[in-house]
């Protein structure tokens, strides 16, 4: 928080510098083009093939003008670069870390491939489908017309909804209506109540009594709130905001029908429903300081070496649950994290041990003997274990 407010701090310092600078920079040039233009137009008068002694003083004078506000503006100019510069400086001070040595650098072209792909679909998702366009043909990334439509199609929809028109949606859910219903959602039900809704709204009785009809497919698992959208009828004349039933007019269902639609989607077409690099970002972010902390530590023992060399942390690393996907399963008899060399096995007596841990146990015949219980079995019919 400290190091915050002292970029801060900087941050106005050099912000209010620049203002002042560009003030300065802007009155100084008006005044020298003003300067030039008046002294061309009196000079363009004059008929006479030759100056007078008067106008060359003046000739003169303006040029030393223009050659002291010309430094002048290039001073300030240097003192604006002075400034960015300190400002640069204070931000490495306090933030610029070295991380590399409690990271896997980006070496690899693969891996770069992979970063810049990640980078290109957050910007799909984010809907600045410019830049994602100039990033994949600058990257060389494949071009995947289809991908990015599917996002194009995704913004579109939940920006109609924003403008409160569901009927995009509701042509996706028409192709989509067998997936979604095998998924359990309840995306079209909520869509088909906004637009009763609406059109009760508007005054529009008997279309939204026709559209009522729609409703009845929902039935019986929506009985109850169908019951309550009929009722929201005989209040009509009397405004449905002052009704029992106004809080189906709460602003909050238009929020959950984008969540749930952007739920829905993605599940549909195989996405996570958040960017994989802003939760990349969030989790590294997290992460950090306590690696790093633990590298300070580790240094001033000498054993730096701890956090090189490994496929895991060295120390647990508490995150939010909303950040948590995978169970994480640590070998009773190593005492390690497993990983994708060293997965968990299940031994036939449905113990679980790491694959390095169970090599160990392993006699010449092939047999083995589980270290929790007396059950001996092959090492081939010991399985891979997945969670
Ligand atoms: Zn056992």
């Amino acid at each position: 928080m400290e190091a915050c407010l002292a970029v801060e701090k900087e941050h106005t310092k050099v912000n209010q510098k620049l203002q002042s600078a560009s003030q300065t920079i802007s009155n100084k040039m008006e005044e020298t083009i003003n300067s030039l233009q008046s002294l061309r137009s009196s000079l363009a008068n004059e008929e006479k093939p030759v100056l007078t002694d008067e106008e060359v003083q003046s000739v003169k004078s303006l040029i030393s003008q223009v050659t002291s506000d010309v430094q002048s503006v290039s001073q300030t100019h240097k003192d604006m670069h002075a400034s960015i510069s300190k400002y640069g400086r204070i931000i490495d001070k306090y933030f610029m870390q070295d991380s590399k040595s409690v990271s896997s650098s980006i070496t690899a072209q693969q891996n770069k491939a992979s970063l810049s792909r990640a980078i290109y679909e957050h910007l799909l998702r984010e809907g600045r489908m410019d830049v994602a366009e100039t990033l994949l043909k600058e990257a060389g990334l494949s071009h995947e017309e289809s991908f990015m439509t599917l996002f194009k199609d995704i913004h579109y929809i939940v920006q109609a909804l924003r403008n409160r028109d569901v009927d995009p949606a509701l042509r996706w859910v028409e192709g989509h209506r067998d997936e979604l219903l095998r998924h359990g959602s309840s995306l079209e039900f909520k869509l088909k109540q906004r637009k009763y809704l609406l059109l009760l709204s508007l005054g529009q009785i008997n279309e939204a009594l026709s559209y009522a009809k729609e409703l009845g497919d929902f039935s019986p698992l929506h009985n109850k709130e169908i019951q309550r959208l009929m009722g929201c009828l005989l209040f009509i004349r009397r405004g449905l905001e002052s009704s029992p039933y106004s809080d189906l007019l709460d602003p909050w269902h238009w929020s959950d029908i984008i969540d749930t639609f952007t739920r829905d989607a993605c599940y549909l077409l195989g996405l996570s429903l958040e960017s994989p690099l802003a939760v990349s970002l969030a989790i590294g972010s997290a992460a950090l300081p306590q690696l790093l902390h633990l590298q300070s530590v580790m240094i001033q023992r000498q054993m730096a070496d701890v956090l090189s060399g490994r496929d895991e942390l060295p120390c647990e690393i508490q995150l939010p649950w909303r950040y948590r996907y995978h169970s994480i399963f640590t070998c009773p008899i190593l005492r390690q994290q497993t990983s994708e060399s060293n997965p968990p096995v299940r031994l036939n007596c449905g113990h679980a041990i790491s694959r390095d841990a169970m090599k160990k146990l392993v006699g010449h015949s092939g047999r083995l003997k589980c270290p929790y219980c007396p059950l001996e079995m092959m090492a081939k019919d010991v399985h891979i274990l997945k969670f």
